[in-house]
């Protein structure tokens, strides 16, 4: 079973040290994206998912500064990929999630990245690459794990090894 598991996920971990290499991490995290990818963000309040997305969103030629979506389930930005941004945190959202579907949710043609994501992750039929912030030791350091789900992204694994290697990251499973 475990065999089984490790061959279908693999989890890789890097480490930031301020707001502006978690945004730097994510910028280059662009080359690895393509549209219909879902990016489910995990973390505590405070870890750094709204900047980790703003990050990508520059990358992405995104002028619209991004925020929380927070009052709305999801925002939709303009960029050289469209970006589906959504914030599943209040409980109202989970509501939408049910009523709507995930699958209205979630734009083949855009890429879709889903704050607070872990709680619906269950829901996603197909795969998905889940990033999980979480504090360091220091004040602005974050522990940045991605998790390769689904054959679609361990295709991409060694692409995305390359992409954080300067982040001090270590290979597990
Ligand atoms: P979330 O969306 O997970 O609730 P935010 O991105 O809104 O979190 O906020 C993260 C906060 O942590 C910001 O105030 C940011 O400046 C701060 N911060 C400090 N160090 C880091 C880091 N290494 N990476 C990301 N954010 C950091
Ligand atoms: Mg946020």
């Amino acid at each position: 079973m475990v065999e089984e598991e490790a061959n279908f996920t693999s989890a890789i971990s890097a480490k930031t040290s301020s707001v502006e290499e978690t945004r730097h991490l994510a910028s280059l995290l662009k080359k690895v994206f393509q549209a219909g990818d879902v990016v489910v963000l995990s973390g505590d309040l405070g870890a750094g998912k709204t900047a980790f997305t703003q990050g990508l969103g520059v990358a992405l030629g995104i002028e619209h500064p991004i925020t929380s979506p927070t009052f709305t389930l999801a925002n939709k930005y303009d960029g050289e990929l469209t970006l589906n941004h959504l914030d599943v945190y209040r409980l109202e959202h989970f509501q939408e999630v049910e009523e709507l579907g995930l699958s209205e949710l979630i734009d083949s043609n855009s890429l879709t990245v889903i704050e607070w994501g872990d709680v619906i992750s269950s829901v996603l039929t197909e795969g998905y690459l889940e990033i999980s912030l979480s504090l360091g030791t220091s004040l602005d350091d974050r522990i940045i794990e991605f998790f390769l789900i689904g054959q679609q992204w361990l295709d991409r694994e060694a692409e995305l090894i390359a992409l954080v290697s300067s982040f001090s990251m270590e290979i597990r499973g």
